[in-house]
């Protein structure tokens, strides 16, 4: 008898997209396109599950390869319903040249994909099978916008408001602190007194440039000061949590529970796990839980048509950040933004259809 669960097939597709308009941030200069890679699996009853990651524009054919060439005979024939004991064998396959980077990202389309077929499967939407706590997320804008002026910046939050966000994040690390103090005052002054302003280095400062920046920062009433420096220096983001005076928001750069473990022991006040590069539903949910128990909140990075699901199903959810490089050009059914608030759906899964028609003119043929 076929058994609905039963991994009968696994098909992985690379897309290399445009973005919809340049996006710069302090490490990575300027982004014209990001790549998606994305699998989907189907069981021996035809019951499908999707999952995806993306990168921002190199790397997805060595991720591609780790899932046809490695993970692909692990998944055929496996029970879609002993997710964690796949998990364990994925991450085994993978350890040598693994332990986080490109396996964690190839690990984490095959996870969601798992994960989507079991909700599917079972006739539930994903938040719910998780966990099932609010249903819903409060949502920031998250601005790739380091080109940006003050008056630039003003302009882009007004539109940001109107289109229903209370909370918005912007870029920092110019090369003059005093630009960024420039930028940031502007975008205070039009957002009010009660709306959270985050805002974002990517890594750009040392341990002293932090503390200094974050110290000038304060008098703007900034909600959290997100990866100020390398993801690597514990000792360095202690300081810069303890000397600089802000809540420090950290994660999109981690792809283990160990390394979330040392960074949330540094002192930071935000975990952000990516669940497409952290290694999927799975290890996100480790994460929100190794949170919880440190009293934090979590927050996530991108694909928040993803993360609205996770962050909707868990206890100590903190914002959503809503930007998903313009993936929603190539989703049939996006998440809708209210008063602030984004609801999770109530179709099974995580519910994201892509337009396969559309990516189809930019996918990257393997070898
Ligand atoms: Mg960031």
């Amino acid at each position: 008898m076929n058994d609905p669960l039963r991994i009968a097939c696994v098909e992985t597709r690379h897309f290399l997209l445009p973005l919809s308009h340049p996006m710069t941030d302090a490490t990575h200069g300027v982004h014209t396109e990001f790549e998606v890679v994305a699998v989907r699996l189907e069981s021996e009853c035809g019951q499908s599950g999707i999952g995806y990651t993306y990168t921002i524009g190199r790397g997805g054919a060595a991720i591609r390869s780790l899932i046809q060439r490695d993970l692909q005979a692990l998944l055929l024939g496996a029970d879609a319903g002993r997710i964690e004991q796949i998990w364990e064998r994925m991450w085994r396959c993978l350890h040598y040249v693994g332990r986080g980077g490109l396996a964690a990202f190839a690990m984490s389309a095959v996870d969601i994909a798992l994960w989507d077929l079991l909700a599917r499967s079972q006739g539930q939407p994903l938040w719910k099978l998780l966990g099932g706590y609010a249903g819903e997320a409060q949502a920031y804008a998250g601005g790739i916008d380091l080109q940006l002026g003050p008056d630039e910046l003003v302009e882009q939050t007004r539109c940001n408001l109107a289109d229903g966000f209370r909370a918005i994040k912007i870029k920092v690390g110019r090369d003059k602190l005093s630009e960024d103090i420039a930028r940031l005052r502007a975008v205070r002054d039009c957002l009010g007194p009660d709306r959270p302003l985050m805002v974002d280095a990517n890594m750009r400062w040392t341990t002293e440039q932090a503390i200094r920046a974050a110290r000038s920062f304060r008098e703007f009433d900034v909600f959290w000061l997100e990866e100020p420096t390398i993801p690597d220096d514990y000792a360095g983001l202690s300081r810069i949590a303890r000397e600089g005076g802000l809540p420090i928001a950290a994660g999109e750069n981690l792809r283990t529970i160990y390394e979330f473990r040392h960074t949330l022991e540094a002192g930071i006040a935000f975990a952000e796990p990516d669940v497409s590069n952290i290694g999927g539903i799975t290890n996100w949910m480790r994460v929100a839980r190794l949170a919880y128990a440190h009293n934090l909140p979590v927050t996530s990075h991108g694909v928040h048509e993803l993360h609205l699901h996770l962050l909707a199903a868990i206890p100590n959810a903190s914002f959503l950040e809503v930007h998903s490089f313009g993936l929603e050009r190539f989703i049939k059914n996006p998440p809708l933004l209210h008063d602030g608030l984004m609801r999770a759906g109530a179709e099974p899964g995580h519910g994201v259809q892509f337009e396969w028609d559309k990516l189809r003119e930019f996918e990257v043929k393997g070898d």
